[in-house]
């Protein structure tokens, strides 16, 4: 594959290097401090695509800087990464964000569901823990995966009313969001990748990409408004908007009604053990696995193609995150198509489970990658 990508690499010696001492407030402020003391100057970023890479040699204050350029004048991206350095694994937020915006209620909320789900290694039984597995598959893997994401998100596929109802509720059972907000920003996120407005890029920080991003407002997709916008084909469905609209009420509703069943089955360890379980671990587990492709997959990994963002494909993240998510690059060189795992190692569950809809004819016009299977000079 020709281009670089990243630091370490085999690829030719960067068009300038040089050592120098300094500390960066921001990205940008990073990137104009370099190019400063290479005689350039802010609007020639304007016009120019580079990929910085960082590691700290000395935490904090010796970073060695490569600066590969490319001189595309047309193009108006700047991919910046930042590796090892402590200060941006940690705490960074945007620029556009303020500390003071933090959601502290979603911040709470959050922070007691994971306390909560500690619970449940004292109190899960054998049934709460294989209804948790089940629950984990079907919201997270049919709802988040090829719900929300493959279908909703990049019409990887047709399918009837019902089916897509099925599906976009599998996907509210996850807690994650509703269907139109979960879109709007998935949307955003491969129109601005790795970019300023990217609502969840690690070039911010490694948390921030993680789970930090979660709790703050994004200026395009605060409100229902916004998020509209970049959802409009979604506004024709009304039970997709009742979903929307109804999401806290329904996973209220269906927590309650695990509590009920536990309690029924085995009073109140029973309740606590499936509530604990199958509710609030379950969730905990589906976030993390979401969330960690947004963090490690835009960082560390291969590429098959040379898009112009940073992302990556990961074997050890398509092994934890089972579902076959961990082939971002694929994905981001063919968002449209419901394939992600494009070489014959690239094991995609999901894709498996869209065939076997496919022949039991719940859905139909599955997409597949257009671009021509040639990676790396072989044939996949
Ligand atoms: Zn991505
Ligand atoms: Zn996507």
């Amino acid at each position: 594959m020709k281009g670089y990508h990243g630091a370490g690499g085999e690829q030719s010696p960067p068009a300038y290097s040089k050592v120098i001492k300094t500390s960066f407030k921001n990205t940008i402020d990073g990137v104009a401090e370099i190019f400063s003391l290479h005689g350039n100057h802010y609007p020639k970023l304007d016009n120019i695509r580079f990929h910085l890479t960082q590691s700290s040699l000395q935490v904090g204050l010796l970073y060695y800087c490569e600066i590969p350029i490319e001189t595309k004048s047309s193009t108006k991206e700047i991919v910046v990464s930042y590796f090892f350095s402590t200060k941006h694994i940690l705490g960074c937020i945007p620029n556009h964000n303020r500390w003071s915006e933090i959601q502290i209620v979603r911040v709470i909320a959050v922070l007691t569901i994971h306390l909560l789900s500690l619970l449940a290694f004292f109190y899960n039984t054998s049934l709460s823990t294989f209804i948790s597995v089940l629950i984990l598959v079907l919201s997270g893997g049919f709802g988040i995966n090829i719900g929300y994401h493959r279908f909703l998100s990049h019409r990887s596929f047709k399918t009837s009313r019902l089916i897509q109802f099925i599906l976009t509720l599998l996907g509210v059972l996850a807690i994650q969001c509703g269907p139109i907000t979960w879109v709007g920003i998935h949307r955003l996120h491969h129109q601005e990748t790795d970019r300023k407005f990217d609502p969840h890029s690690p070039n911010v920080s490694l948390l921030w990409a993680h789970f930090l991003w979660t709790f703050f407002p994004h200026p395009f997709v605060t409100t229902y408004q916004e998020r509209e916008k970049y959802t409009k084909d979604l506004l024709q469905f009304p039970e997709i908007i009742w979903l929307e609209h109804n999401f806290l009420a329904i996973n209220l509703v269906f927590l309650a009604l695990l509590f009920l069943s536990g309690f029924l089955v085995n009073g109140w360890c029973g309740a606590l053990a499936w509530f604990c379980c199958i509710g609030c671990l379950r969730i905990c587990i589906t976030w993390h696995l979401t969330f960690i492709v947004n963090a490690v997959n835009h960082r560390w990994g291969y590429r098959n193609y040379e898009t112009p963002d940073n992302s990556r494909n990961n074997i050890l993240i398509s092994i934890l995150v089972f579902f076959g998510e961990g082939w971002h690059n694929n994905h981001h060189a063919e968002p449209k198509s419901a394939r992600h795992g494009h070489r014959w190692f690239e094991f995609d569950l999901a894709y498996l489970l869209i065939c076997l809809l496919q022949k039991l004819h719940l859905i139909w016009d599955v997409q597949l990658p257009r671009i021509p299977q040639t990676i790396n000079g072989t044939t996949s």
